[in-house]
């Protein structure tokens, strides 16, 4: 097993205190919104001990200002997009620049709090209201996105608690108004099919599901791209026809992950390209039955551990090669821990 150092990313809607204290860093006014381990150009802690691209990307996340509404293009999509930039002489970081690798993003989202997020819309109508709502989103008055906001808030004030679950767009809305005030496509939450995922609860997202996640912490894995379009919710570049184009209108039924098997101590989550483990709890002397195959990253996120004879405390983070295997783990000075593996 190899050290691995986090690479942490100071987007705008990150916290001023979560992944800070989970990892042991003192505050310094930055927000940090992600935390990344893979081997993509943007971030790299992994290939100095593997020598090819990590098939995938893990990161944690902690949300406090609503992330941008998006769409990730299909493999086929993102690989005649990139080379046709590329042909255009497009820089890889210029603003404009939409494909940054010829790669898919389906990915999959574990919640460690409790996680609000935008997935998929509600019927078949939306892609006409979200038609009508972006391409005339600038003459979209600043009364009229006032009216609205005051109508919503006053239904979910009337609103009994046993009722708040079905108005979870309603609240997705609110935050995303609180967060950008100016921006009219916060009306397009109230299109969205909206989830709030209790702790241990996961989503997978297939490409081209519309999301965008709202409030809360998780884990994230996905294929080593940043390929995003955005309909709105940044200040980054956005392109409504894209959206348009790309993004799924029809209702999806689940958006499960294919397996979730818990385990005594573990639960794994699976999806077609890739996996999460998490582990919790006084695991001594437990023992993985099986474990999955291909390069593997641990993290530990809570407690002390040991790993293979290996102390691990909170904020540790490794890299396992494919064969190099987590077979036995247990508790360390502390009763209670909590580590997760991403793996193939
Ligand atoms: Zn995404």
């Amino acid at each position: 097993m190899h050290k691995v150092k986090p690479i942490f990313q100071n987007y705008n809607w990150g916290s001023q205190s979560v992944l800070q204290k989970l990892f042991g860093l003192e505050k310094n006014g930055l927000p940090i919104a992600e935390v990344w381990f893979g081997t993509h150009k943007k971030a790299d802690n992994i290939s100095e001990f593997f020598g090819a691209e990590l098939p995938y990307l893990f990161k944690i996340l902690a949300v406090e200002k609503c992330l941008s509404l998006q769409v990730h293009p299909n493999k086929k999509t993102a690989k005649e997009g990139f080379d046709k930039e590329n042909v255009s002489g497009l820089p890889l970081d210029a603003q404009n620049r939409v494909f940054r690798d010829p790669n898919a993003k389906p990915e999959m989202t574990v919640a460690l709090t409790p996680f609000l997020a935008a997935v998929g819309v509600k019927s078949d109508k939306s892609k006409q209201k979200f038609a009508e709502i972006l391409q005339n989103k600038d003459s979209i008055s600043k009364k009229y996105l006032e009216d609205i906001t005051q109508k919503v808030a006053k239904k979910i004030e009337d609103a009994k608690s046993n009722e708040l679950n079905n108005l979870l767009s309603e609240q997705a809305f609110l935050y995303a108004r609180q967060d950008y005030p100016d921006d009219p496509t916060a009306l397009l939450l109230l299109e969205m099919n909206v989830v709030r995922l209790l702790p241990g609860e996961a989503i997978f997202l297939p490409d081209g599901v519309i999301h965008a996640y709202i409030r809360g912490q998780c884990l994230e894995i996905m294929e080593n791209s940043d390929n995003v379009f955005r309909a709105g919710l940044t200040k980054k570049y956005i392109d409504p026809e894209l959206i348009l184009k790309y993004g799924i209108f029809q209702p999806l039924i689940s958006y499960e992950p294919s397996v979730i098997a818990k385990n005594k101590f573990s639960t794994d989550y699976i999806s077609p390209n890739f996996g999460i483990t998490i582990v919790e709890g006084n695991a001594k002397g437990a023992k993985f039955g099986k474990m999955h195959k291909g390069p593997k990253i641990l993290v530990c996120l809570k407690g002390e551990f040991v790993v293979d004879g290996e102390k691990i405390s909170q904020g540790d983070c490794f890299f396992f090669h494919d064969g190099e295997n987590i077979e036995s783990f247990g508790p360390g000075a502390c009763d209670e821990g909590k580590f997760v593996i991403a793996h193939l």
